[in-house]
C-alpha cells in the first residue's frame, strides 16, 4: 500500500513508518519538523510539510498515490496544553480538519489517527473502549473532538477511519536506530534515564498523595514498537463510512515510583529524585484494556514488563545521549 505518515519524523510516526518499509509499503513522513526530527526518516522518505497547509497535502497525496494516511502529528503535552490550549486547538483540531479536507479532496478515504487514553478522563481502571469520555485536560479534549470528526467525516464522505488510543508509548527500535527525543523533555521515562546519564541531577516526582498504593500516578507504558504493530493490523480492519476505535495498553499498571526503582536497577545508577507538586491535568491512575484489541485484531503488547521498556530505552539513549543531534 502508499501510505502517508503525517507526523512521520515524530516518535511514534516515525517507529511506525521504520515498520511499514521493513514490511514493503511504500510510504512518506509528511512532516513540519516542528517536534519531529530529520535524522528519524530514511532517506527520499520525507516530504516537508505543514498540517494546516491543505493544498500541500493535497498535491502530496495525489502525487503519491496515497491509499492510506496515519496522523501523528500533534502537540501532546498534557501539562502544555493547560496553559498553552490555544497551540493545541490549533494544531490538532485545525490542523486534522485541514487533512481531512485534504483527503476528501484528493479521494483518500482511509485513516489511522493516533488518539488517547486522555480522552477518558478520569474513570476506573482497565480502560475498555465504551466507557465514557470526559477529559480532564485540553489535550485530551482536542483529540475527543478530532475522534468526532473523524465518525462525522467517515458517515458524510465514506471514509474508514480508525482512533488508536495510545496509553504511554515508551521505548526505542529494536535495531537502535530510532528512539525518543523530545526538546524540552517532559516524559517520565527519557527524563529518568537523562539522571542516569549525569545530565540532569534528579528527576522530580509530580504529586506524592495521589490516591494510589504508593502515592504517585499510575500509568500504563506500551512499546512504541507494539504501537507500531497495531497500525499495521488495523488498516486491514477499516469499515466503510464508520470510525472504529482500540485502546492500546498493556494492561499493567506502573507507578512514577516503580519506574524509577525499575530504571535503577536496569541502569545500576543511583537517580535522585525531588518529591514535588502535582503536574495540572494528570489523572491518577491510567490503565489500558485492550481485549478488544487482542479479539478484533489478533494485537497485544509484547513488551509487557516494565524491565523490558526500560532496558530498550535505555539502549537508545546509552548509544545517543544527544539524542538525534550528533
Ligand atoms: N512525571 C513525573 N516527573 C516527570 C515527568 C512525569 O513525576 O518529570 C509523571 C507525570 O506526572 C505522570 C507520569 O509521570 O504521572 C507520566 O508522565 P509523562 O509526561 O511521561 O506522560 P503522560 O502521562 O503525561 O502522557
Amino acid at each position: 500500500m502508499r501510505i502517508l505518515v503525517v507526523g512521520g519524523a515524530g516518535y511514534v510516526g516515525s517507529h511506525c513508518l521504520q515498520k511499514l518499509l521493513a514490511t514493503h509499503h511504500d510510504a512518506w513522513a509528511y512532516d513540519n519538523l516542528s517536534q519531529g526530527h530529520r535524522e528519524a526518516v530514511p532517506e527520499g522518505r520525507l516530504i516537508i510539510g505543514d498540517l494546516l497547509d491543505t493544498d500541500l497535502l493535497i498535491k502530496t497525496m495525489k502525487t503519491h498515490g496515497i491509499d492510506v494516511v496515519l496522523h501523528f502529528a500533534a502537540k501532546a503535552l498534557v501539562g502544555e496544553s493547560v496553559v498553552r490550549p490555544d497551540m493545541y486547538y490549533k494544531t490538532n483540531v485545525t490542523g486534522t480538519l485541514s487533512l481531512l479536507d485534504a483527503m476528501v479532496a484528493a479521494d483518500v478515504k482511509k485513516i489511522v489517527f493516533s488518539s488517547t487514553c486522555a480522552v477518558f478522563g478520569s474513570v476506573p481502571p482497565p480502560i475498555t473502549e465504551n466507557l465514557p469520555k470526559n477529559p480532564i485536560n485540553p489535550y485530551g479534549f482536542t483529540k475527543l473532538v478530532i475522534e468526532r470528526a473523524l465518525a462525522d467525516y467517515a458517515a458524510a464522505f465514506e471514509l474508514e477511519a480508525a482512533a488508536l488510543r495510545y496509553f504511554n508509548a515508551c521505548g526505542a527500535s529494536a535495531d537502535g536506530s530510532i528512539g525518543e527525543d523530545h526538546d524540552p523533555e517532559s516524559h517520565l521515562i527519557p527524563i529518568v534515564l537523562q539522571v542516569a546519564l549525569g545530565q540532569r541531577p534528579h528527576v522530580q516526582i509530580f504529586g506524592t498523595d495521589y490516591p494510589t498504593p504508593d502515592g504517585t500516578c499510575i500509568r500504563d507504558y506500551v512499546h512504541v514498537e507494539d504501537l507500531a504493530d497495531a497500525h499495521l493490523r488495523v488498516i486491514n480492519h477499516l469499515k466503510a463510512g464508520q470510525l472504529v476505535d482500540y485502546n492500546l495498553g498493556t494492561g499493567v499498571g506502573v507507578s512514577v515510583r516503580e519506574v524509577i526503582e525499575t530504571a535503577r536497577r536496569v541502569t545500576g545508577k543511583p537517580i535522585a529524585v525531588v518529591e514535588s507538586p502535582r503536574r495540572s491535568g494528570d489523572p491518577a491512575v491510567l490503565m489500558g484494556d485492550a481485549s478488544k484489541a487482542l479479539r478484533e485484531l489478533g494485537w497485544s503488547a509484547k513488551f509487557k514488563a516494565i524491565e523490558l521498556v526500560i532496558e530498550s530505552a535505555w539502549a537508545w539513549h546509552q548509544a545517543n545521549p544527544s539524542g538525534f543531534r550528533k
